[in-house]
Protein backbone atom coordinates (compact mmCIF):
# COMPACT_ATOMS: atom_id res chain seq x y z
CA UNK A 1 0.00 0.00 0.00
CA UNK A 2 1.21 3.09 -1.14
CA UNK A 3 -0.46 7.06 0.02
CA UNK A 4 0.96 10.52 -1.84
CA UNK A 5 0.24 12.81 1.15
CA UNK A 6 0.31 16.45 -0.03
CA UNK A 7 0.14 19.27 2.30
CA UNK A 8 -1.01 22.76 1.84
CA UNK A 9 0.65 26.19 3.19
CA UNK A 10 -1.73 26.54 6.30
CA UNK A 11 -0.61 23.14 7.90
CA UNK A 12 2.82 24.19 7.35
CA UNK A 13 2.82 28.15 8.94
CA UNK A 14 4.90 27.27 11.55
CA UNK A 15 7.57 24.54 13.69
CA UNK A 16 4.40 22.59 15.26
CA UNK A 17 2.43 22.55 12.20
CA UNK A 18 5.30 20.64 10.31
CA UNK A 19 5.66 18.68 13.64
CA UNK A 20 1.81 18.08 13.35
CA UNK A 21 2.35 16.88 9.55
CA UNK A 22 5.36 14.57 11.09
CA UNK A 23 3.17 13.00 13.44
CA UNK A 24 0.29 12.48 11.00
CA UNK A 25 3.07 10.76 8.05
CA UNK A 26 4.27 8.33 10.58
CA UNK A 27 0.83 7.45 11.79
CA UNK A 28 0.82 5.10 9.09
CA UNK A 29 3.80 3.54 7.28
CA UNK A 30 2.01 3.78 3.61
CA UNK A 31 2.30 7.29 3.76
CA UNK A 32 5.71 7.28 2.29
CA UNK A 33 5.71 9.83 -0.83
CA UNK A 34 5.24 13.79 0.47
CA UNK A 35 4.63 16.94 -1.65
CA UNK A 36 5.06 20.33 0.69
CA UNK A 37 3.83 23.84 -0.19
CA UNK A 38 5.67 26.82 1.07
CA UNK A 39 4.78 27.51 4.11
CA UNK A 40 1.47 29.86 4.58
CA UNK A 41 -0.24 32.25 7.22
CA UNK A 42 -0.20 31.74 10.50
CA UNK A 43 -2.77 33.73 11.51
CA UNK A 44 -5.42 35.70 9.28
CA UNK A 45 -2.51 39.07 9.22
CA UNK A 46 0.35 37.25 8.74
CA UNK A 47 1.59 36.87 4.68
CA UNK A 48 1.97 33.36 2.66
CA UNK A 49 5.85 32.61 2.02
CA UNK A 50 4.88 32.66 -1.63
CA UNK A 51 4.04 36.02 -1.67
CA UNK A 52 6.56 37.42 0.13
CA UNK A 53 8.91 35.62 -2.75
CA UNK A 54 6.84 37.76 -5.32
CA UNK A 55 6.89 40.58 -3.25
CA UNK A 56 10.80 40.42 -2.98
CA UNK A 57 11.36 39.70 -6.92
CA UNK A 58 9.28 43.04 -7.41
CA UNK A 59 11.97 45.00 -5.17
CA UNK A 60 14.71 43.30 -7.35
CA UNK A 61 13.08 43.86 -10.50
CA UNK A 62 12.70 47.68 -9.99
CA UNK A 63 15.75 48.22 -8.14
CA UNK A 64 14.37 48.89 -4.68
CA UNK A 65 16.13 47.30 -1.51
CA UNK A 66 15.03 43.64 -1.13
CA UNK A 67 16.90 42.67 1.88
CA UNK A 68 14.55 43.32 4.35
CA UNK A 69 12.30 40.88 2.73
CA UNK A 70 14.37 38.79 2.05
CA UNK A 71 15.43 38.61 5.83
CA UNK A 72 11.97 38.36 6.43
CA UNK A 73 11.33 35.28 4.58
CA UNK A 74 15.04 33.67 6.00
CA UNK A 75 13.40 34.50 9.83
CA UNK A 76 10.34 32.57 9.09
CA UNK A 77 12.26 29.56 7.67
CA UNK A 78 15.00 29.95 10.73
CA UNK A 79 12.21 30.01 13.11
CA UNK A 80 10.46 26.75 11.96
CA UNK A 81 14.09 24.87 11.84
CA UNK A 82 15.07 26.29 15.49
CA UNK A 83 11.69 25.35 16.47
CA UNK A 84 11.68 21.16 15.50
CA UNK A 85 16.03 21.20 16.07
CA UNK A 86 16.15 20.21 12.14
CA UNK A 87 19.48 19.85 10.64
CA UNK A 88 18.56 22.84 8.43
CA UNK A 89 21.21 25.09 7.10
CA UNK A 90 19.36 28.91 6.72
CA UNK A 91 22.36 31.03 6.26
CA UNK A 92 24.23 28.61 3.44
CA UNK A 93 20.73 28.48 1.79
CA UNK A 94 19.71 32.12 1.82
CA UNK A 95 23.48 33.27 0.54
CA UNK A 96 22.69 30.54 -2.06
CA UNK A 97 19.50 32.09 -2.90
CA UNK A 98 21.06 36.38 -2.80
CA UNK A 99 24.21 34.93 -4.88
CA UNK A 100 21.51 33.74 -7.64
CA UNK A 101 19.14 36.68 -7.25
CA UNK A 102 22.38 39.39 -7.42
CA UNK A 103 23.38 37.42 -10.67
CA UNK A 104 20.19 37.95 -12.36
CA UNK A 105 17.93 35.06 -11.24
CA UNK A 106 14.37 35.01 -12.49
CA UNK A 107 11.06 35.05 -10.48
CA UNK A 108 10.40 31.79 -11.48
CA UNK A 109 13.77 30.63 -9.56
CA UNK A 110 12.75 32.83 -6.22
CA UNK A 111 9.04 32.10 -5.99
CA UNK A 112 10.19 27.98 -6.17
CA UNK A 113 12.55 28.43 -3.13
CA UNK A 114 9.33 29.02 -1.39
CA UNK A 115 8.23 24.93 -1.72
CA UNK A 116 12.19 23.95 -2.04
CA UNK A 117 12.82 24.76 1.31
CA UNK A 118 10.01 23.78 2.91
CA UNK A 119 10.80 20.60 1.35
CA UNK A 120 14.68 20.39 2.35
CA UNK A 121 13.09 21.00 6.12
CA UNK A 122 10.73 18.78 5.93
CA UNK A 123 13.29 15.56 4.43
CA UNK A 124 15.69 16.15 7.36
CA UNK A 125 12.51 16.58 9.80
CA UNK A 126 11.42 13.41 8.85
CA UNK A 127 14.43 11.52 7.94
CA UNK A 128 13.10 11.26 4.64
CA UNK A 129 15.03 11.68 0.64
CA UNK A 130 14.55 14.69 -0.79
CA UNK A 131 13.68 14.69 -4.41
CA UNK A 132 13.97 18.18 -6.49
CA UNK A 133 10.85 18.84 -8.39
CA UNK A 134 13.59 20.24 -10.90
CA UNK A 135 14.50 17.49 -13.30
CA UNK A 136 11.92 15.25 -12.35
CA UNK A 137 8.52 17.62 -13.42
CA UNK A 138 8.82 18.39 -16.93
CA UNK A 139 6.76 20.88 -18.59
CA UNK A 140 6.03 21.40 -22.75
CA UNK A 141 6.49 24.47 -24.50
CA UNK A 142 3.35 25.52 -23.78
CA UNK A 143 3.33 25.02 -19.82
CA UNK A 144 1.29 21.55 -19.81
CA UNK A 145 2.76 18.47 -18.18
CA UNK A 146 5.03 15.92 -20.35
CA UNK A 147 3.43 13.42 -18.52
CA UNK A 148 5.68 10.77 -20.06
CA UNK A 149 8.74 12.04 -19.00
CA UNK A 150 7.64 13.05 -15.48
CA UNK A 151 6.25 9.55 -14.64
CA UNK A 152 9.30 8.13 -16.01
CA UNK A 153 11.61 10.25 -13.33
CA UNK A 154 9.66 10.42 -11.01
CA UNK A 155 9.64 6.35 -10.73
CA UNK A 156 13.51 6.26 -11.11
CA UNK A 157 13.96 8.47 -8.17
CA UNK A 158 11.44 6.74 -5.98
CA UNK A 159 12.97 3.36 -6.79
CA UNK A 160 16.06 4.52 -6.06
CA UNK A 161 15.79 6.52 -2.83
CA UNK A 162 15.25 4.78 0.64
CA UNK A 163 11.46 4.50 -0.50
CA UNK A 164 10.28 7.77 1.62
CA UNK A 165 10.62 10.54 -0.16
CA UNK A 166 9.66 14.51 0.49
CA UNK A 167 8.91 16.61 -2.72
CA UNK A 168 8.32 20.52 -3.10
CA UNK A 169 5.12 20.88 -5.28
CA UNK A 170 4.32 23.91 -7.59
CA UNK A 171 7.56 23.88 -10.47
CA UNK A 172 9.47 21.91 -12.58
CA UNK A 173 11.36 22.15 -15.87
CA UNK A 174 11.34 23.41 -19.27
CA UNK A 175 12.21 21.70 -22.39
CA UNK A 176 15.07 24.23 -22.10
CA UNK A 177 16.02 23.36 -19.12
CA UNK A 178 14.61 26.66 -17.11
CA UNK A 179 12.78 25.99 -13.41
CA UNK A 180 9.07 27.39 -14.26
CA UNK A 181 6.53 27.57 -11.83
CA UNK A 182 2.83 26.08 -12.26
CA UNK A 183 -0.22 28.34 -11.71
CA UNK A 184 -0.70 29.16 -7.86
CA UNK A 185 -1.95 25.98 -5.93
CA UNK A 186 0.06 24.03 -8.01
CA UNK A 187 1.53 21.82 -5.20
CA UNK A 188 -1.60 19.85 -5.40
CA UNK A 189 -0.63 19.63 -9.44
CA UNK A 190 2.90 18.32 -8.03
CA UNK A 191 1.37 15.77 -5.55
CA UNK A 192 -1.25 14.50 -7.96
CA UNK A 193 1.58 13.61 -10.56
CA UNK A 194 3.17 11.63 -7.75
CA UNK A 195 0.60 9.73 -7.23
CA UNK A 196 0.17 8.88 -10.72
CA UNK A 197 3.76 8.52 -11.66
CA UNK A 198 3.95 5.69 -8.52
CA UNK A 199 0.73 3.95 -9.02
CA UNK A 200 -0.17 4.93 -5.52
CA UNK A 201 -3.23 3.33 -4.09
CA UNK A 202 -4.00 6.61 -2.96
CA UNK A 203 -3.56 10.30 -3.30
CA UNK A 204 -4.37 11.86 0.30
CA UNK A 205 -4.44 15.91 -0.11
CA UNK A 206 -4.33 17.29 3.57
CA UNK A 207 -5.52 21.04 4.10
CA UNK A 208 -7.05 22.89 7.00
CA UNK A 209 -10.76 21.93 6.39
CA UNK A 210 -12.65 19.08 7.09
CA UNK A 211 -13.01 18.11 3.43
CA UNK A 212 -14.57 19.57 1.08
CA UNK A 213 -17.38 21.49 1.95
CA UNK A 214 -21.18 21.12 0.95
CA UNK A 215 -21.96 24.86 0.69
CA UNK A 216 -19.67 27.95 0.82
CA UNK A 217 -19.29 28.68 4.94
CA UNK A 218 -19.37 32.12 4.67
CA UNK A 219 -22.54 31.85 2.98
CA UNK A 220 -23.71 28.61 4.93
CA UNK A 221 -22.76 28.30 9.08
CA UNK A 222 -20.81 25.05 9.75
CA UNK A 223 -21.74 23.35 6.62
CA UNK A 224 -21.20 19.49 6.52
CA UNK A 225 -18.21 18.42 4.75
CA UNK A 226 -18.82 16.00 1.91
CA UNK A 227 -18.25 12.31 2.46
CA UNK A 228 -18.15 10.96 -0.93
CA UNK A 229 -17.75 12.94 -4.59
CA UNK A 230 -17.47 11.69 -7.82
CA UNK A 231 -15.20 13.58 -10.40
CA UNK A 232 -17.90 14.85 -12.19
CA UNK A 233 -20.06 16.26 -9.73
CA UNK A 234 -16.61 17.94 -8.17
CA UNK A 235 -16.15 19.53 -12.05
CA UNK A 236 -19.51 20.94 -11.67
CA UNK A 237 -18.86 22.47 -7.94
CA UNK A 238 -15.57 23.73 -8.91
CA UNK A 239 -16.57 24.97 -12.49
CA UNK A 240 -19.27 27.07 -10.27
CA UNK A 241 -16.95 28.11 -7.67
CA UNK A 242 -16.16 25.99 -4.71
CA UNK A 243 -12.85 25.99 -4.05
CA UNK A 244 -10.90 23.00 -3.73
CA UNK A 245 -8.39 21.44 -5.37
CA UNK A 246 -6.21 22.89 -8.33
CA UNK A 247 -8.59 21.91 -11.20
CA UNK A 248 -5.39 20.99 -13.22
CA UNK A 249 -4.59 18.63 -10.76
CA UNK A 250 -7.45 15.88 -11.18
CA UNK A 251 -6.77 14.68 -14.23
CA UNK A 252 -3.53 12.64 -13.38
CA UNK A 253 -4.99 10.88 -10.46
CA UNK A 254 -8.52 10.69 -12.42
CA UNK A 255 -6.39 8.86 -15.62
CA UNK A 256 -4.97 6.34 -13.60
CA UNK A 257 -7.79 5.27 -11.62
CA UNK A 258 -6.66 7.05 -8.02
CA UNK A 259 -8.96 8.11 -5.28
CA UNK A 260 -8.07 11.13 -3.82
CA UNK A 261 -9.01 11.61 0.02
CA UNK A 262 -8.90 15.65 1.48
CA UNK A 263 -8.18 15.54 4.73
CA UNK A 264 -7.89 18.44 6.89
CA UNK A 265 -4.36 18.27 9.53
CA UNK A 266 -6.46 20.00 12.64
CA UNK A 267 -8.26 16.30 12.44
CA UNK A 268 -6.64 13.61 11.25
CA UNK A 269 -9.03 10.89 12.01
CA UNK A 270 -11.97 12.49 10.13
CA UNK A 271 -12.80 10.71 7.49
CA UNK A 272 -12.96 13.72 5.11
CA UNK A 273 -14.18 14.01 1.61
CA UNK A 274 -13.47 11.05 -0.50
CA UNK A 275 -13.13 11.71 -4.38
CA UNK A 276 -13.82 8.67 -6.54
CA UNK A 277 -15.11 7.89 -10.33
CA UNK A 278 -18.58 6.35 -9.06
CA UNK A 279 -19.12 4.76 -5.36
CA UNK A 280 -21.01 1.46 -4.60
CA UNK A 281 -24.05 3.13 -3.40
CA UNK A 282 -27.15 1.29 -1.36
CA UNK A 283 -30.70 2.49 -1.18
CA UNK A 284 -30.34 4.30 2.52
CA UNK A 285 -27.16 5.88 1.78
CA UNK A 286 -29.62 7.59 -1.30
CA UNK A 287 -31.46 8.66 1.42
CA UNK A 288 -28.79 10.44 3.44
CA UNK A 289 -28.32 13.51 1.39
CA UNK A 290 -29.71 13.36 -1.88
CA UNK A 291 -27.76 16.57 -2.56
CA UNK A 292 -23.69 16.57 -2.60
CA UNK A 293 -23.40 20.26 -2.54
CA UNK A 294 -24.28 23.93 -3.24
CA UNK A 295 -22.29 26.08 -5.78
CA UNK A 296 -22.73 29.66 -7.02
CA UNK A 297 -21.20 32.34 -8.31
CA UNK A 298 -22.92 36.20 -8.44
CA UNK A 299 -22.46 38.66 -11.36
CA UNK A 300 -23.93 37.04 -14.61
CA UNK A 301 -25.82 38.68 -17.41
CA UNK A 302 -28.81 36.95 -19.33
CA UNK A 303 -29.17 38.46 -22.71
CA UNK A 304 -32.55 37.67 -24.38
CA UNK A 305 -32.91 37.76 -28.17
CA UNK A 306 -35.87 38.01 -29.94
CA UNK A 307 -36.56 36.37 -33.43
CA UNK A 308 -40.08 34.75 -34.41
CA UNK A 309 -40.08 31.45 -35.58
CA UNK A 310 -36.28 30.70 -34.65
CA UNK A 311 -37.30 27.14 -34.00
CA UNK A 312 -37.61 26.59 -37.85
CA UNK A 313 -34.50 29.17 -38.66
CA UNK A 314 -31.22 27.62 -36.76
CA UNK A 315 -28.90 29.53 -39.56
CA UNK A 316 -29.86 32.53 -37.16
CA UNK A 317 -28.44 30.70 -33.62
CA UNK A 318 -25.55 29.91 -36.25
CA UNK A 319 -25.06 33.60 -37.03
CA UNK A 320 -25.77 34.74 -33.46
CA UNK A 321 -22.86 32.28 -31.81
CA UNK A 322 -20.81 33.05 -34.32
CA UNK A 323 -20.77 36.62 -33.29
CA UNK A 324 -20.46 35.40 -29.74
CA UNK A 325 -17.07 33.21 -30.67
CA UNK A 326 -16.02 35.93 -32.57
CA UNK A 327 -16.08 38.14 -29.21
CA UNK A 328 -14.50 35.26 -27.69
CA UNK A 329 -17.17 34.94 -24.52
CA UNK A 330 -18.06 32.29 -22.22
CA UNK A 331 -21.46 30.95 -22.35
CA UNK A 332 -22.79 29.82 -18.91
CA UNK A 333 -26.36 28.78 -20.53
CA UNK A 334 -28.12 28.71 -23.62
CA UNK A 335 -31.75 28.12 -23.85
CA UNK A 336 -34.06 28.26 -27.00
CA UNK A 337 -37.81 28.55 -27.28
CA UNK A 338 -39.97 29.54 -30.57
CA UNK A 339 -39.32 32.82 -31.19
CA UNK A 340 -36.04 33.32 -29.56
CA UNK A 341 -33.22 32.28 -27.37
CA UNK A 342 -31.69 33.40 -24.56
CA UNK A 343 -27.79 32.96 -22.91
CA UNK A 344 -26.35 34.04 -19.93
CA UNK A 345 -22.80 35.18 -19.35
CA UNK A 346 -20.24 36.40 -16.71
CA UNK A 347 -21.00 40.34 -16.59
CA UNK A 348 -17.26 40.74 -16.43
CA UNK A 349 -16.38 39.34 -19.34
CA UNK A 350 -19.13 40.75 -21.55
CA UNK A 351 -19.09 44.41 -20.29
CA UNK A 352 -16.35 45.55 -22.49
CA UNK A 353 -17.92 44.13 -25.92
CA UNK A 354 -22.14 44.55 -24.66
CA UNK A 355 -22.37 47.81 -27.41
CA UNK A 356 -20.66 45.69 -30.18
CA UNK A 357 -22.30 42.79 -29.56
CA UNK A 358 -25.96 44.72 -29.36
CA UNK A 359 -24.91 46.68 -32.52
CA UNK A 360 -24.07 43.23 -34.53
CA UNK A 361 -27.26 41.69 -33.36
CA UNK A 362 -29.43 44.30 -34.24
CA UNK A 363 -27.75 44.56 -37.57
CA UNK A 364 -28.62 40.94 -38.74
CA UNK A 365 -31.56 40.48 -36.59
CA UNK A 366 -33.64 43.65 -36.47
CA UNK A 367 -33.40 46.58 -34.17
CA UNK A 368 -34.66 45.88 -30.67
CA UNK A 369 -34.12 42.42 -30.93
CA UNK A 370 -31.84 42.10 -27.94
CA UNK A 371 -32.24 43.26 -24.08
CA UNK A 372 -29.72 42.60 -21.42
CA UNK A 373 -30.56 41.82 -18.16
CA UNK A 374 -27.59 42.37 -15.30
CA UNK A 375 -27.13 41.39 -11.33
CA UNK A 376 -27.74 37.60 -11.88
CA UNK A 377 -26.71 35.06 -9.50
CA UNK A 378 -26.39 31.25 -10.32
CA UNK A 379 -26.94 28.91 -7.91
CA UNK A 380 -26.15 25.44 -8.65
CA UNK A 381 -27.43 22.17 -7.14
CA UNK A 382 -24.62 19.25 -7.73
CA UNK A 383 -25.63 15.62 -7.15
CA UNK A 384 -24.79 12.06 -9.01
CA UNK A 385 -28.17 11.20 -6.72
CA UNK A 386 -30.64 13.07 -8.39
CA UNK A 387 -31.31 11.21 -11.49
CA UNK A 388 -34.49 9.79 -12.19
CA UNK A 389 -35.27 10.40 -8.77
CA UNK A 390 -38.69 12.37 -8.35
CA UNK A 391 -39.39 15.43 -6.04
CA UNK A 392 -36.12 17.20 -6.22
CA UNK A 393 -36.44 19.97 -8.68
CA UNK A 394 -39.88 20.72 -7.28
CA UNK A 395 -38.56 20.76 -3.46
CA UNK A 396 -35.89 23.30 -4.31
CA UNK A 397 -38.55 25.47 -6.06
CA UNK A 398 -41.32 25.16 -3.46
CA UNK A 399 -38.54 26.38 -0.92
CA UNK A 400 -37.16 29.19 -2.99
CA UNK A 401 -40.63 30.29 -3.40
CA UNK A 402 -41.65 30.00 0.16
CA UNK A 403 -38.89 32.24 1.28
CA UNK A 404 -40.01 34.89 -1.58
CA UNK A 405 -36.97 34.37 -4.16
CA UNK A 406 -37.74 34.46 -7.55
CA UNK A 407 -36.59 32.00 -9.97
CA UNK A 408 -34.78 33.94 -13.22
CA UNK A 409 -33.34 31.25 -14.92
CA UNK A 410 -33.11 27.84 -14.44
CA UNK A 411 -31.24 24.71 -16.41
CA UNK A 412 -30.61 21.06 -16.06
CA UNK A 413 -29.56 18.28 -18.32
CA UNK A 414 -30.97 15.07 -19.01
CA UNK A 415 -27.66 13.56 -17.18
CA UNK A 416 -29.12 15.09 -14.20
CA UNK A 417 -26.14 15.68 -12.65
CA UNK A 418 -27.03 19.14 -11.73
CA UNK A 419 -29.97 21.98 -11.64
CA UNK A 420 -28.93 25.78 -12.12
CA UNK A 421 -31.09 28.23 -11.09
CA UNK A 422 -30.57 31.65 -11.57
CA UNK A 423 -31.78 34.60 -8.99
CA UNK A 424 -30.97 38.00 -8.86
CA UNK A 425 -27.34 39.11 -7.00
CA UNK A 426 -29.46 40.13 -3.79
CA UNK A 427 -30.98 36.91 -3.47
CA UNK A 428 -27.95 34.98 -3.67
CA UNK A 429 -26.97 34.43 -0.22
CA UNK A 430 -30.58 33.73 1.01
CA UNK A 431 -31.22 31.04 -1.80
CA UNK A 432 -27.64 29.50 -0.96
CA UNK A 433 -28.89 29.21 2.58
CA UNK A 434 -32.39 28.13 2.01
CA UNK A 435 -31.37 25.43 -0.38
CA UNK A 436 -28.66 24.26 2.07
CA UNK A 437 -31.60 24.04 4.69
CA UNK A 438 -33.82 22.24 2.45
CA UNK A 439 -31.44 19.53 1.36
CA UNK A 440 -29.86 18.73 4.98
CA UNK A 441 -32.71 19.66 7.75
CA UNK A 442 -35.20 18.38 5.14
CA UNK A 443 -36.74 21.81 6.38
N1 LIG B 1 2.83 28.14 -2.64
C1 LIG B 1 2.12 28.22 -3.88
C2 LIG B 1 0.94 29.16 -3.75
O1 LIG B 1 0.81 29.84 -2.75
C3 LIG B 1 1.73 26.87 -4.41
C4 LIG B 1 0.88 26.03 -3.50
O2 LIG B 1 0.74 26.33 -2.33
O3 LIG B 1 0.34 25.05 -3.96
O4 LIG B 1 0.16 29.25 -4.65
Amino acid sequence: MLKVVKFGGSSLAEASRYENVKNIVLADDSRRAVVVSAPGKRNSADNKITDLLYLCHAHVQYGVDYRNILDLIKSRYEEIADGLNANFDAEAEFAAIEEKLVNGADKEFLVSRGEYLSARIMAAHLGFDFVDSYGHVFFNYDKSINREKTYAAFKEAFEKSSGKIVVPGFYGTMPDGSLALMSRGGSDITGSLLAAALNADKYENWTDVPGILMADPALVENPYPIPNISYDELRELTYMGAKVLHEASVSPVRDAGIPVVIKDTGNPEAPGTLIAEKFEESESDRDKFYITGIAGRKGFSVVDVHYEDLAHNLEVLRQALKILENHNLVIDQLSTGVDGFNFLVPTDSVKSHIYAIIAEFEEKFGKGCITVTDNIALVACVSRLMACRPGISGSLFSALGKNDISIRTISQGASELNIIIGVSNDDYKKAVQVLYDRFTKRG
